[in-house]
């Protein structure tokens, strides 16, 4: 392995390599025989084809956020760890696109194209230090994929490394297929089909509006009939958003987001698009909000203060550990 990664990237230190031996889901736990740290593809299948070649075991990780235990190491395998291939390679702004490295965080991908008025839509709340790799073996999403889709809507093509080692590419960057969607079927498989070595991203244009409305509720039931309303009503937010009287007490109480003292609940819309359509759809998820029995609604249109909205939200999960040090975070469908 030193051989194929340079000695520094290799860690046998068994104090070290405890640093892997969980991800989000620290309820799971396993110490990785071996730790190796590729700056490239043909890396990458280097130690893939070697670990082939002997029957050893391994396991990819990005940034080790996943909550299903995905990225806990097999105790005698080699955890081949994808955080220093970090770079946005190349942006086309006319093709909406860019190549990017599994490592380099979500939003940096974004932060990259900003000055192109363009945007990554998928947002898991992790974004910030999340990886676009474990993005694609997870099918990330987050508060916007109800409009703009989860990460598999904005994958065009991934170049892979097998589990035998050899470097190959799913996707012709376009985003069209024709034959077996490989490419779908290798987002979200949670790193069983291979490794991804570099990810063709679509791109987004930044919306012209985007509006932030706030509702407060004596019950969960009313802001949950606001909710059915608004899609009802045809409007389908960019995010949609609700949160019950612990977690915002929680919120509160980690980061100040001013949230009406006392709601039973809190719903967050957010509306993007162009300005005349935002607008219009603004009055109309008001008056529901309002229909639905709201205590107070507010609106927010300008960036600083929708990220403080925002913030109460986003730090949900971890101001839930102010309450209980162990927790078990479950997504769960509940019908409209
Ligand atoms: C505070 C917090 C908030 C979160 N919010 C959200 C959310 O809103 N939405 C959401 O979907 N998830 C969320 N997550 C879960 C997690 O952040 C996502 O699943 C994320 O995509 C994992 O990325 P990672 O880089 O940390 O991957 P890791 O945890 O390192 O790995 C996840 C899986 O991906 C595989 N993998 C990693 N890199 C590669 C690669 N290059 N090629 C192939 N397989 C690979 C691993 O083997 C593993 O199976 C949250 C987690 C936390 C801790």
């Amino acid at each position: 392995m030193t051989d194929i990664c340079g000695a520094p990237n290799v860690i046998t230190d068994p104090l070290e390599l405890r640093t892997y031996e969980c991800d989000g889901l620290t309820s799971h736990r396993a110490t990785p025989a071996l730790v190796v740290l590729p700056s490239t593809a043909e890396e990458v299948a280097g130690v893939v084809a070697l670990c082939a070649e002997h029957g050893v075991p391994f396991v990819a990780r990005g940034s080790g956020t996943g909550l299903s235990g995905g990225a806990v190491p097999h105790s005698e395998g080699v955890l081949i760890v994808m955080s220093r291939m970090r770079r946005v390679l190349e942006v086309d702004p006319v093709a909406r696109r860019a190549v990017v490295e599994p490592g380099v965080t979500n939003l940096s991908v974004t932060e990259a194209v900003r000055s192109y008025g363009l945007f990554y839509a998928p947002d898991p709340s992790s974004q910030v230090v999340c990886s676009v790799g474990g993005n694609v073996a997870e099918n990330s999403g987050g508060a916007h994929c109800l409009k703009h889709g989860f990460t598999v809507n904005h994958v065009l093509g991934l170049e892979i490394v097998t589990p035998s080692g050899e470097l190959t590419w799913l996707g012709d960057g376009t985003g069209v297929v024709s034959g077996y969607d490989l490419l779908g079927a290798f987002t979200g498989s949670e790193g069983t089909l291979g490794i991804a070595t570099k990810i063709i991203v679509k791109l987004t244009p930044a919306p012209e509006a985007v509006h932030l409305v706030l509702a407060a509720y004596d019950s969960l039931e009313a802001g949950g009939r606001a909710v059915s309303d608004i899609i009802g009503a045809g409007i389908v937010p960019a995010a949609i958003e609700m949160m019950d009287a612990l977690s915002i007490e929680a919120a509160e109480a980690a980061v100040h987001c001013g949230y009406p003292e006392g709601a039973a609940a809190v719903l967050l819309v957010e509306l993007d698009g162009p300005a005349a359509e935002v607008e219009a759809e603004l009055a109309t998820v008001h008056s529901l909000c309002e229909k639905a029995g709201a205590r107070e609604i507010r609106a927010a249109d300008d960036p600083v203060e929708r990220a403080g909205i925002w913030a109460g939200r986003k730090s949900a999960f971890a101001a839930v550990g102010r309450l209980s040090p162990a927790y078990i975070v479950q997504d769960g469908v509940v019908p409209r």
